[in-house]
């Protein structure tokens, strides 16, 4: 029977540069990306079943009613939740997957699944935020003020995380990203397996 795959959740102020974080993470790595549903709207070219599931808002309590979320959280207006079938489908065949989600989410994964990484990513301050939110030039000022606001609650539970990564150069960052994942899968407790197998054979050889 092949390994577990490693449940790594991803959180970060919005303009840290996740997204970027995670889409590089795939693409280099091959990590495999929960996909979540939500209520809110697709922004310009976004595609249902690619960047989000795109959900009503009674469809989306159909969904935590029948238990098919691990966690959902609400965030600024909207709703978002990780569906659970595909992040235990995908663990169970050995691969790894991200959860590329918000602070309150985090938190309620790791009760759930206490082997989580969690791996929080933020610029090194937060003028460099604010330029960021500002210079992407998709939200009005008052939308920027109402992410800012946001961050400072989220600052407050960063100390949740097992890992911070500070955002400075993306590949630099990515390559960082991964490399606290691979650390991370060669913890002497996630090799329980390994290491009995070995003094098995070493037993059987002697
Ligand atoms: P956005 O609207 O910018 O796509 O996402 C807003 C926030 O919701 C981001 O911090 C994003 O990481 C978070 N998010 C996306 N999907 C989920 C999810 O399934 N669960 C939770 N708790 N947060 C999510």
């Amino acid at each position: 029977m092949s390994e577990k795959g490693q449940l790594i959740v991803i959180s970060g102020f919005s303009g840290a540069g996740k997204g970027t974080v995670v889409k590089g993470l795939v693409e280099k790595y091959g990590y495999s990306l929960s996909i979540s549903a939500t209520t809110r709207a697709p922004r310009p070219g976004e595609v249902d079943g690619k960047d989000y599931y795109f959900k009503t808002q009674d469809e989306f309590r159909t969904l935590i009613d029948y238990n098919g979320f691990i966690e959902w959280a609400q965030y600024v207006d909207n709703y978002y939740g990780t569906p659970r079938k595909f992040v235990e489908e995908e663990m169970a065949a050995g691969r790894d997957v991200i959860l590329e989600i918000e602070v309150q989410g985090a938190a309620i994964v790791k009760k759930q699944y206490p082997d989580a990484s969690l791996i929080f990513v933020t610029t090194k301050d937060v003028k460099t935020l604010n330029e960021r939110l500002t210079g992407r030039g998709s939200e009005t000022e008052e939308q920027v003020n109402k992410r800012i606001r946001r961050a400072a609650e989220e600052a407050k539970l960063i100390g949740n995380y097992d890992y911070i990564v500070v955002n400075d150069e993306i590949n630099a960052c990515i390559d960082t990203v991964n490399s606290v994942i691979l650390s991370e899968k060669c913890k002497k407790e996630k090799k329980v397996k390994l290491i009995r197998d070995l003094q098995n054979e070493f037993n059987a050889f002697v």
